[in-house]
Order: C-alpha cells, then sequence, then structure tokens
C-alpha cells in the first residue's frame, strides 16, 4: 500500500473490516449485522450523532409513516410499548438503543469528501477533511435523503421573508397568524400545511404535479400492510386498483381537491420513480374545509408574494419549501459508474446492494428501512464469507 496522497491529511488509517459510511439507520443496521458474522467495521459519520436526518432534520410533529413493524432494523425490533406509529423522539430513542446494543460507536465529525478504488493496490482510499482510511471494502449508508432538493423557481431570491426547506422546518409555531406558501405536497408537503393550521397559520400548499393520496388505514389496518399482503397473492395492476378503488370510497374524489391522482397506479409508481404516495394524516380534510389552500403551480416569487400559473397573486409572510431531497454520492464517490447521476444505484431494488471491487450500498432502494434491512442482512453475509475466507489464509499462511 502507498502512504496517504495529500500531506496535509494528518493521519492514514488502515480498516481491518468495511469502512460504512453514514451513522444513520441504514449504517446501524449494516454495522449491527456485521457485528453479528464477526466482521468488525468502522463507521464514518458527518455529522456529531447517530440519525442526524432525525435528530437535526425533522419537525417535531413527524412520527413513522409506516406501522413499527415495517420500520424496525434487523435483530432488534421497537419496544413493545411503543405505537404502532412511534413518534420522532421514539424513533431516535430506538437508534440509541440499537446503537449501543450491538456496540457501535461511529467517528462523528467525519464527513468523507472522497472515495476511490485505487486498482492498483485493490484496496478504497477514503479521505475526509483530516484523515485518510483505506480498505478493502467500502459500504455506503448516506442515504438517499442526504440532502434537501430545491428545484429552480424564478424569483426565489427576490421573496422579502424567511425561506425554509422541510430540513430546516421545526414547528408552526414559528409562523403563528402568517400566510405561508408552502411549495411540495408529499407527505412532508401536508404534513407541515397540516402544523401550520394547528398553529392558526394559513398554509397554501402548491400542488405542481399529480399525486396519490392514500388513508394511512383502512378499517383500522395499514394501508401499507394491505398492500404488502395483497402483493404476495395478486398482480401489481390489480393491487393499485383495490387500493385505489378503497381510496375513492373512504377519501372521495380527490381530483375535485386540486389533487389530480396520476395515471400510473400508487405502488407501481412508487416502484417506477421512488415517488411516495401520500397516506393521509388529516390534511385533506383541512383542504376540504378550505384551511389548507390548494394552489397550482408557481409561476415566480415576487418580494411579499407569488404569482400562480392560473394568474392569481397572493401575498406570503413566508415559503416552506417542502421539495424533498436527494442523495449526495456523486459529489464524494469517484470513477465510479455503479451510481446514476442522481446518486442512486443503476441496478434497481433487490439487486442494487452489490457493486465491483468491494463496494455496497445500504438503503438506496425507494422502500424506506424496509429495503435497508434487507440490504443490511444481505451485505454482511456477502462480506462475511469473503472475510472467513481472507483469515483461514492468513492462519495457514502464519
Ligand atoms: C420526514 C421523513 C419521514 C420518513 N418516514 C419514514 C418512515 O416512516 N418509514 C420509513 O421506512 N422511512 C421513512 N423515511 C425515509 C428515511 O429516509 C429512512 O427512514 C431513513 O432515515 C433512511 O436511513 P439512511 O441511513 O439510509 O439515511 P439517513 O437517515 O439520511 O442517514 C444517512 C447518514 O449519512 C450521513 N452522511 C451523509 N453524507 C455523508 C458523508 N459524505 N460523509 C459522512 N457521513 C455522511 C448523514 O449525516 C446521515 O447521518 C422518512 C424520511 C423523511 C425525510
Amino acid at each position: 500500500m502507498g502512504s496517504c496522497k495529500e500531506e496535509q491529511l494528518s493521519k492514514c488509517i488502515w480498516v481491518q473490516g468495511p469502512i460504512l459510511v453514514g451513522a444513520g439507520p441504514s449504517g446501524l443496521a449494516a454495522s449491527a449485522c456485521l457485528s453479528r458474522q464477526g466482521v468488525p467495521c468502522l463507521v464514518l459519520e458527518k455529522a456529531d450523532c447517530i440519525a442526524s436526518l432525525w435528530q437535526q432534520r425533522t419537525y417535531d410533529r413527524l412520527k413513522l409513516h409506516l406501522p413499527k413493524q415495517f420500520c424496525q432494523l434487523p435483530f432488534l425490533g421497537f419496544p413493545e410499548d411503543f405505537p404502532k406509529y412511534p413518534t420522532k423522539d421514539q424513533f431516535i430513542s430506538y437508534m440509541e438503543s440499537y446503537a449501543s446494543h450491538f456496540s457501535i460507536k461511529p467517528r462523528f465529525n467525519q464527513a468523507v469528501r472522497a472515495a476511490e478504488f485505487d486498482s492498483g493496490s485493490g484496496f478504497w482510499r477514503v479521505r475526509t477533511q483530516d484523515s485518510e482510511y483505506i480498505s478493502r471494502w467500502l459500504i455506503v449508508a448516506t442515504g438517499e435523503n442526504a440532502e434537501p432538493a430545491v428545484p429552480e423557481i424564478l424569483g426565489l431570491d427576490r421573496f422579502n421573508g424567511p425561506v425554509v426547506h422541510t430540513s430546516g422546518y421545526k414547528s408552526g409555531c414559528e409562523f403563528k397568524n402568517q400566510k405561508v406558501l408552502v411549495v411540495g405536497c408529499g407527505n412532508s408537503g401536508m404534513e407541515v400545511s397540516l402544523d401550520l393550521c394547528r398553529h392558526n397559520a394559513v398554509p397554501y400548499m402548491v400542488v405542481r404535479n399529480t399525486v396519490h393520496v392514500l388513508p394511512r388505514e383502512i378499517l383500522g389496518f395499514s394501508t401499507f400492510g394491505i398492500a404488502m399482503t395483497l402483493l404476495k397473492l395478486l398482480p401489481l395492476k390489480l393491487v393499485d386498483k383495490i387500493l385505489l378503488i378503497v381510496a375513492s370510497f373512504t377519501l372521495g374524489n380527490t381530483d375535485q381537491l386540486g389533487l389530480r391522482r396520476p395515471k400510473t397506479g400508487p405502488i407501481e409508481l412508487k416502484n417506477a420513480t421512488g415517488k411516495t404516495p401520500v397516506l393521509d394524516v388529516g390534511a385533506l380534510s383541512q383542504i376540504r374545509s378550505g384551511k389548507i389552500k390548494v394552489m397550482e403551480s408557481v409561476k415566480e416569487i415576487m418580494r411579499n408574494g407569488a404569482r400562480f400559473m392560473d394568474g392569481q397573486e397572493k401575498e406570503f409572510d413566508s415559503i416552506v419549501l417542502a421539495t424533498g431531497y436527494k442523495s449526495n454520492v456523486p459529489t464524494w464517490l469517484k470513477s465510479c459508474d455503479f451510481f446514476t447521476k442522481d446518486g442512486m444505484p443503476r441496478t434497481p431494488f433487490p439487486n442494487g446492494w452489490k457493486g465491483e471491487n468491494g463496494l455496497y450500498t445500504v438503503g438506496f432502494t425507494r422502500r424506506g428501512l424496509l429495503g435497508t434491512a434487507s440490504d443490511a442482512v444481505k451485505i454482511a453475509q456477502d462480506i462475511a464469507d469473503q472475510w472467513r475466507i481472507m483469515k483461514q489464509g492468513m492462519q495457514e499462511f502464519f
């Protein structure tokens, strides 16, 4: 192995097992699975805590969108006394007990700036702001939601009031009695609008595209759970049809509220594009009662408000961008065509967890924590097989 390439790096560290980038749920799951297989790993995390998305970049009223049994990590479930939909704080406490149960101690404040496979030596070189780490394996666990995605909106920089992305939104109490433009109508846009209503603000929610809204539960059973069960028995298109019939019975015609449904069904669309259906937790009734106002696309933002595509002009005090997130992999993983330019694996689920030369990815499945659990188990098994062969070879050699 050569020495560290850059002189300014204070440390050059040889890592026995894999280097894992990211200490979110995916990084923790992969680390736990490796530890169960007896493989040590080094977890590098740019923030100063585990699950930083949940601890630092989510709103106060957030609860898991899916029931807890679909969000648990391998080998240690949620505490029994947690509700069906744990709160953000409960989820964080679960992550903390998970990390402590498997003795996972990430190296914090280590932002990976570059990682590259050195074909000469057959090792990965992973560089942070102050160190270079070297290992045979690299596991990418930086998440589908690493950075806020902010689309081009004409005139946004002109706006006089505060503009905040949902990753920086905490609670509607900061917006009391304000008129707030919420750009985006996914789960976050709907929940933030609902939160604003509950704090006596007046949200105007921009619905640019079509959107599927489904009830979170049907007759007390999780819609997601029902869909998962039906998918084992019926073709996807039929399951989508059933979901849409039930949705129209329970929620009525959402098109009439300005929420036009896509032509493709909710699960087919999710699998093809990653666009998650909105699971309604109360926003729809506020739309019906007029407390959340649905607006068409924004044409341009002005100093004190916005002009919409239909010609309307309105004044606003603040803007919340509920415009989603993106992966940051292309910014730091070099010379590697395993990922698309959007930072997602080219090979879709369930085969996107393994690349070449000891590269792995966990949590890029567009299937939330269920996908994470599936990836983590496979990665650990695969690396453990190589680890054992390597250890055996070394024993025979010495
Ligand atoms: C508001 C919201 C609600 C959600 N609700 C659910 C739900 O109910 N159920 C569900 O299954 N999914 C849900 N999700 C999806 C969610 O993304 C996953 O649940 C989960 O957080 C993904 O875990 P992850 O570890 O893959 O990514 P993240 O949680 O994003 O963790 C990635 C980690 O990598 C670190 N990192 C990033 N770049 C670098 C770098 N260059 N160097 C070092 N470290 C780096 C980050 O700081 C972060 O700690 C929700 C997402 C959001 C935004």
